[in-house]
């Protein structure tokens, strides 16, 4: 690498958000990315569920390139033609009608609190506007978004927040009671907390959610952007759950690294925009579009899905058997390639960090859990090398 890199690695003019871990990633194929000395790791964080289909896909590169030699920007004034066949392909595969492009995820949460407020005030009038969200839940970073998560510690120092939201404990029947008042307009979850805690909703919860939501006219908001994308075994999680949400967000693994995020409604709620009412310069922008249709006509094919069932059934088996092996390990908990390892005494950063110095990333979520998202192009042989690897790495702890 250059010196002038190496300098600027060093001495970094970026902001301080992140609390980054000491590695430097150049490069990355399938399931392995390189550091800047070349040593080579296995990347089970697909960049936080992000690259479902590994690191630079061959057909995502295929349809990219293409697109990169006939059109790179135009302006949401005029149509755009990936954006049209996304758009089909989104709707085909879901429950939804319509899609708004946007370029992430916040940004997909923030379209949907918007059309769930104005879709309320043009039917139920200008008093209701709260949408219930949940503890330990995360949509997002913009003002709005981090007002809608049920973490303190992320809307800590930006208050006032944004009022009309109101949180509830997950997975709890008890607490639904009050899910409704004069004032809720709509419902907004993530099928599996992600962020929170790699905490799956209990499918009689979600399904009671959903009938209060239908017997008192509340629009029901599924934050998929963790969990959608073929990550959870089906292409959205909530075709698991037996439930018709009228409004899915979705981002991270719909561009395969490509930054694009979409807000997917069905016709009723989609009702609530007009010409004008949203907008984003770069949504849906062509090059962003083309990998989101590289990336959806892979995912959805029931021969992926199917792939992706395997390796999560053969991976959870073997984190089980690991669970029986070290009584440091509280629980295995998730849904499809989204996995958490919760530990006792807080010892998830400790697993984290020696499974990087054994050449093997993975993430957090919280204190208490270590965080798996492999590529869901990965294999049996990954697999055994992950868990021989926490194998190796529990047994230090
Ligand atoms: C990552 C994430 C978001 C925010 O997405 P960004 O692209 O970082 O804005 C929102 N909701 C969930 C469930 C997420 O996992």
């Amino acid at each position: 690498m250059s010196t002038n890199i190496e300098n600027a690695l060093n001495d970094s003019r970026v902001f301080a958000t992140y609390n980054r871990f000491p590695l430097t990633i150049v490069k990355g194929k399938r399931s392995y990315v390189w550091d800047e000395k070349g040593n080579q790791y296995l990347d089970y964080t697909s960049g936080i569920a992000t690259c479902n289909l590994g690191h630079v896909p061959d057909n995502v590169k295929e349809q990219v390139e293409e697109q990169l030699n006939t059109l790179w920007h135009c302006s949401n004034l005029y149509k755009i033609p990936p954006q049209e066949k996304l758009a089909s392909l989104l709707v085909k595969h879901s429950c939804g009608d319509y899609v708004f492009f946007c370029n992430s995820g916040a940004e997909a949460n923030e379209a949907a609190i918007k059309l769930a407020r104005r879709y309320s005030q043009k039917n139920k009038g200008t008093d209701r506007y709260e949408i219930v969200t949940f503890k330990q839940s995360f949509h997002g970073r913009t003002l709005a978004t981090l007002s809608a998560t049920g973490q303190e510690k992320i809307q800590q120092g930006f208050e006032p927040l944004l009022t009309g939201f109101r949180y509830l404990p997950f997975n709890d029947f008890e607490a639904l009671d009050q899910l409704v008042t004069e004032k809720t307009c709509a419902v907004m979850l993530e099928l599996v907390q992600g962020e929170g805690g790699v905490v799956p909703a209990e499918v009689e919860w979600v399904k009671k959610v959903a009938t209060i939501c239908k017997e008192h006219e509340l629009l029901l908001i599924i934050d998929e952007i963790q969990t959608g994308m073929g990550r959870t075994g089906t292409l959205f999680a909530y075709e698991q759950f037996d439930i018709q949400p009228d409004i899915i967000s979705v981002a991270k693994g719909l561009g395969s690294g490509f930054p694009i995020g979409t807000m997917i409604a069905n016709e009723k709620a989609a009702s609530g925009f007009d010409a004008g009412s949203h907008g984003s310069t770069f949504g849906g922008n062509p090059l962003a579009a083309t990998a989101g249709i590289a990336t959806v006509e892979h995912i959805s094919q029931g021969s992926f899905l199917n792939h992706v069932k395997e390796q999560s059934d053969y991976f959870h088996k073997g984190l089980e058997k690991l669970q029986k092996e070290f009584p440091s390990i509280e629980e295995i908990r998730g849904k499809g390639l989204l996995k958490g390892i919760v530990m006792k005494e807080h010892k998830a950063l400790e697993v984290v960090e020696k499974a990087r110095a054994k050449n093997v990333l993975l993430l957090l979520a919280g204190q208490d859990v270590v965080r798996i998202l492999p590529p869901l192009t990965t294999n049996k042989m990954e697999i055994d090398l992950c868990l021989e690897t926490l194998r190796n790495v529990l047994k230090s702890i």
